[in-house]
């Protein structure tokens, strides 16, 4: 499975207009609150390394003066989960909590933690920068509240009324291969020598294959022969689902003409090998659905196996 998708909760949705309930499982001495601050998530040292910060309710309400919405996230094992969304208090948390926690970037400390604390913090951080980035209604721009234990934004404009709900991007990602290589690019902001597969996002009107076809054409020229979807990834940073697919082009015939990569090329399997040891080559990080779906490209053929190389 790819990182972000082990979330351990039931999510119980259909319990989440019952307000009543859900402030009984508020108040509960089982309850665990996890934190996201603007776009950072709290994490607590251990003694074996870092994991997803699981506050106590005393330890959450602490916050309270600085929470801007509370989420429901599940149960497990009849333990209820929350998330806070904080603003404007960065600097005080250690003295609230204790130096054992501190904020960060769940994009690049996803690989430390346990999978199912990256997959709860991606979940957390995924509704806290929904609600925070939809406090006014897109229809007639009043004010929303949250309800259903954060999960619907209800606007408070009596004549509109409308709810708005969470709302996921479709980006499809895909490993071209044909033969021997595989087609990766890069963009030009990118650390030197990163290569990646190629990705784009889904548009109104278009099933997954067609983004698919049209992403591989748009950005490399290449014509697609076959498309078979290989899996699929919640990706917080900040709102996607990667749906990643394994594609044969017609042929090698490249043409890279457009604004989003710098460049476009076909690696062999030997020749990924040989740059990743004279490091003149980067592949994406281990986290990501393109270093899967380039993995497990690579270790099809007899004798290779990229884990060896790259060390995960
Ligand atoms: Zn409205």
């Amino acid at each position: 499975m790819n990182y972000f998708s082990h979330n351990p909760l039931n999510r119980f949705s259909e319990m989440r207009p019952d307000e009543a309930h859900m402030q009984q499982l508020w108040q509960m001495q089982e309850t665990r609150v996890l934190v996201v601050h603007e776009s950072l998530s709290l994490l607590q040292q251990h003694d074996l390394g870092r994991q997803a910060a699981l506050l106590s309710r005393p330890q959450a309400d602490q916050l309270a003066s600085a929470a801007m919405v509370q989420v429901y996230l599940g149960s497990e094992n009849g333990v209820p989960y929350f998330a806070l969304g904080l603003e404007g208090v960065q600097d005080t948390l250690p003295t609230l909590l204790g130096e054992a926690y501190a904020l960060a970037d769940l994009r690049t400390t996803a690989h430390e933690l346990p999978l199912p604390d990256s997959a709860l913090l991606a979940y957390a951080r995924g509704m806290v920068h929904w609600n925070l980035r939809h406090r006014f209604c897109a229809n007639c721009g009043t004010l929303t509240r949250s309800t259903h234990a954060g999960h619907v934004r209800e606007c408070t404009n009596g004549n509109c009324n409308l709810h708005h709900f969470p709302r996921t991007d479709t980006a499809i990602i895909v490993l071209i291969a044909e033969g021997d290589a595989c087609l990766l690019g890069r963009q030009a902001v990118w650390p030197s020598g990163m290569y990646a597969t190629i990705a784009g996002f889904l548009e109104p009107g278009e099933t997954l294959e067609q983004a698919v076809a049209r992403e591989a054409r748009e950005e490399t020229g290449v014509a697609l022969a076959e498309i078979s979807y290989h899996s699929s990834q919640p990706w917080p940073f900040p709102s996607s689902i990667m749906v990643g697919f394994h594609a044969v082009a017609a042929s090698r015939n490249l043409l890279v003409y457009n604004d989003e990569l710098e460049d476009a090329r076909w690696f062999t399997r030997d020749e990924i090998a040989a740059g990743l040891r004279d490091g003149s080559l980067r592949l994406p990080p281990v986290i990501s659905i393109s270093y899967r779906l380039i993995r497990d490209w690579y270790d099809a053929a007899a004798g290779y196996n990229l884990e060896a190389l790259t060390g995960y």
